[in-house]
């Protein structure tokens, strides 16, 4: 595992992330191949930096990064739309983390009322 620092994904995604660490963990030989760093970007993107080589590391990697781009980052139930969070979405809610979110419905009505305008 890297340090916790190195991974940022957003909580629907902690499932994702941990099921390819404990693939990863069950690999017979995996010397040398390093996760460095999991971070989630635009709508179901995970941005997975690995270092040295493993055989079947890949595969996991790339199974993760498929999983994602179908999972709500929010619930982690099965993803359904894209929501866009522009710079307007800071008058409302300034702490909010800009890039868009891949949800599922639920997440979806509730993520779009938390940064819709009041007015
Ligand atoms: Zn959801």
């Amino acid at each position: 595992m890297p340090p916790l620092d190195r991974i940022r994904v957003r909580a629907g995604l902690h499932a994702v992330v941990d099921q390819m660490f404990a693939q990863l963990g069950r690999m017979a030989d995996r010397r040398g191949f390093r996760i460095v760093r999991v971070e989630s970007t635009n709508a179901g993107f995970v941005i997975i930096e690995t270092s040295g080589l493993a055989a079947g590391a890949e595969d996991i990697v790339a199974e993760a990064k498929e999983a994602a781009r179908t999972t709500c980052e929010h619930c982690g139930k099965p993803a359904r739309a894209v929501v866009k969070v522009g710079l307007e979405a800071l008058l409302t809610t300034p702490e909010i983390e800009l890039g868009d979110r891949l949800l599922c419905t639920d997440c979806s009505h509730e993520f779009m009322k938390e940064i819709a305008h009041d007015c």
